[in-house]
């Protein structure tokens, strides 16, 4: 039987690469008989239709709000399953303004799971971060480790999380929860620092390095991202939450090195900002269930990775033009 999945914040950076893997040639189904995704956005800011293809018939675009309990209702009963990626996702914008991030993180979650719950969908993959967890010196976070979040954003997705897993304890709703580290790849937002700094660079402008430029991210392609979020979906346990990855460990300073000389660009154009408000030191989440439970990896190279989403914002102005 065709499954029928229901894709929030499907417009934006992740959620499109997660229809793209869906419906492409290695997704479930490479026959192109499945799934039929229903994709729900907003399109704040963040979100565009031209992230998607809207000419394939598998696919259904919605545009509305995960907050509308009407539409979230008649979306929901028409599907099996939900992967939810819908969010305010940037701290900085969350740092002036959390209302929004309240709004669309918890309530916007709650208002899906009690969907959910109503109509007896299979599954919901609820997609968080590793932010949740707040900030780690050495080694790494295990999916046990107490949440501490700093940023009003990571506050509002560790309410999403425990209002997730609550909605399995409570109600037996098999609920799945996967925290990723950093993602880079085509179709980011160019207020997040990759894009940002690609953009400025080839633009000949200089780009914003916060405080010292140590703090240390971990950098996981989309890709693989996605291609996890796939494994979870099909192959993870209700109730259980995922740690997701294994990328690349960098410094601010590090990967702004490797952006200048991936832009032909020197140090020149690196202006020191003040440091963001209670800017986490390191992220770092240990993956060893994600490996042994469900065979995860990640496969892409971070030096090619990088190369090639450089080469798309040079090759796709068009697409970040009007953002910068
Ligand atoms: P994004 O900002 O690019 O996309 C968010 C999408 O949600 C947009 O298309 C937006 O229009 C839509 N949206 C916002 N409010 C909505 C609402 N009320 N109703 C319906 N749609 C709404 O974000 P992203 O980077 O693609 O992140 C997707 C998810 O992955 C988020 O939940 C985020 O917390 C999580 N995540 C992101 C990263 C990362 O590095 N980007 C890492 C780990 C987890």
């Amino acid at each position: 039987m065709t499954e029928r999945i229901l894709v929030t914040g499907a417009a934006g950076f992740i959620g499109s690469a997660y229809v793209r893997a869906l419906l492409g040639p290695e997704g479930p189904r490479g026959d192109g008989t499945g799934p039929q995704v229903v994709a729900l956005d907003l399109l704040t800011y963040a979100g565009r239709r031209d992230n998607l293809d809207l000419g394939d018939r598998r696919l259904t675009f919605v545009h509305g709000d995960i907050l509308d309990t009407g539409l979230v209702g008649e979306l929901v009963a028409s599907v099996d399953q939900i992967v939810h990626f819908a969010a305010e996702s940037h701290v900085d914008r969350s740092i002036d303004d959390g209302g929004a991030f309240v709004r669309t993180n918890v309530l916007g979650t709650q208002t899906l799971l009690d969907a959910a719950l109503r109509h007896g969908v299979d599954r919901f993959v609820h997609i968080s971060t590793d932010e949740v967890y707040g900030s780690i010196p050495v080694g790494s976070w295990p999916e046990t480790h107490p949440l501490s979040p700093n940023s009003p954003y990571s506050a509002s997705k560790a309410g999403s999380d425990l209002l997730a897993l609550a909605y399995h304890r409570t109600h037996g709703l098999d609920v799945r929860v996967t925290r990723c580290s950093n993602n880079y790849g085509p179709r980011q937002h160019p207020e997040k620092l990759i894009p940002r700094f690609v953009t400025t660079l080839v633009d000949g402008g200089n780009v914003p390095l916060y405080g010292t430029g140590d703090n240390i991210r971990d950098w996981l392609h989309v890709d693989d991202h996605c291609a996890a979020i796939e494994r979870v979906r099909n192959h993870g346990r209700a109730g259980r939450v995922y740690n997701i990855g294994g990328g690349t460990e960098l410094t601010n300073k590090e990967l702004t090195g490797l952006l200048l000389e991936a832009c032909g660009a020197d140090w020149n154009r690196v202006e020191y900002v003040t440091d963001r408000k209670g800017h986490d030191a390191r992220y770092s989440v240990d993956w060893t269930r994600a490996r042994d439970e469900l065979g995860y990896r990640p496969r892409r190279d971070f030096a090619r990775g990088l190369a090639e989403v450089v080469d798309w914002y040079r090759e796709n102005r068009a697409w970040w033009e009007r953002l910068v």
